[in-house]
């Protein structure tokens, strides 16, 4: 039987498909209830993972999509309003929650009396930010071209 000399070489990869950095079958993007993330096709021989990074597999998270209160990631989610993102810390009782700015979290202020996200409300003189702690905090921030002006 002839011997295939090519036998032993992996079948050349199809250009941009990601590869497993330990054993080099491809990776496969997959939607985990944390969030996307890239797993190996070699599964469960190589437990290989990577973090998702603007579709591409990363060794490092995206610090973009970091809670700002915890640190922890943040996932995008849609419901009937549109696009939201969501803390993974949820089940620690991390509660925060974030706009959509164009697929990335909108930017987010915390308070710098309780840690807690402020929140953009609507008084009778126009915009101003409070804490969504509000009631049990009650600081708040003027607006200023929706941003909070924070003195303090
Ligand atoms: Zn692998
Ligand atoms: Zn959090
Ligand atoms: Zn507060």
């Amino acid at each position: 039987m002839p011997v295939d000399l090519l036998g032993d070489t992996p079948p050349a990869a199809p250009a941009r498909q990601p590869l497993c950095p330990v054993c080099r079958k491809p990776l496969r993007r997959i939607e985990g209830r944390m969030g996307p993330f890239w797993g190996c096709t070699g599964y469960p021989d190589c437990k290989t993972t990577l973090f998702d990074l603007d579709g591409k597999p990363s060794k490092v998270p995206d610090e973009r999509y970091r809670c700002p209160v915890c640190t922890r990631r943040l996932v995008r989610a849609q419901n009937a309003q549109g696009a939201y993102w969501y803390c993974t810390g949820y089940d620690k009782a991390c509660k925060t929650r974030l706009a959509d700015d164009n697929g990335v979290p909108a930017k987010a202020w915390r308070c710098p009396s309780c840690g807690q996200l402020l929140k953009r409300r609507r008084g009778r003189n126009g915009y101003f930010w409070g804490c969504s702690q509000y009631p049990e905090c009650r600081h708040t921030w003027p607006d200023k071209d929706g941003a909070p002006v924070i003195t303090s």
